[in-house]
């Protein structure tokens, strides 16, 4: 492994997603409403990080949410306020 190398994934990270009893049309919305309940479940989520790196929503043409933001075609979407978590977009690292 190199130092560029990302660290590997912890088995089960997914099972700790604050967003794992959504349903996936909520979780894959690409609709601000309907994706309400996963954003606002990003704020609390422990693994932000490991989902923001497996899913690379930038980079994936992404439709849902991901690390805190409504992702369509891989673009961020504007969220209303009570919606925007102000989070760092951290590029993968684990927060
Ligand atoms: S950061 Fe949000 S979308 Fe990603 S696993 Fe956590 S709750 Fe789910």
């Amino acid at each position: 492994m190199t130092g560029d190398a990302p660290p590997p994934e912890p088995p089960g990270w997914r099972s700790a997603a604050a967003c794992a009893g959504l349903p996936p049309k909520v979780v894959f919305s690409k609709k601000v409403k309907q994706a309400a309940p996963a954003l606002r479940a990003c704020a609390g989520c422990t693994v932000r990080g490991h989902c923001e790196r497996v899913v690379a929503p930038a980079d994936s043409w992404f439709d849902g949410v991901c690390a805190g933001r409504l992702w369509r075609s891989g673009r961020p979407v504007p969220l209303p306020a009570d919606l925007a978590l102000s989070l760092p977009f951290t590029g993968g690292r684990v927060v």
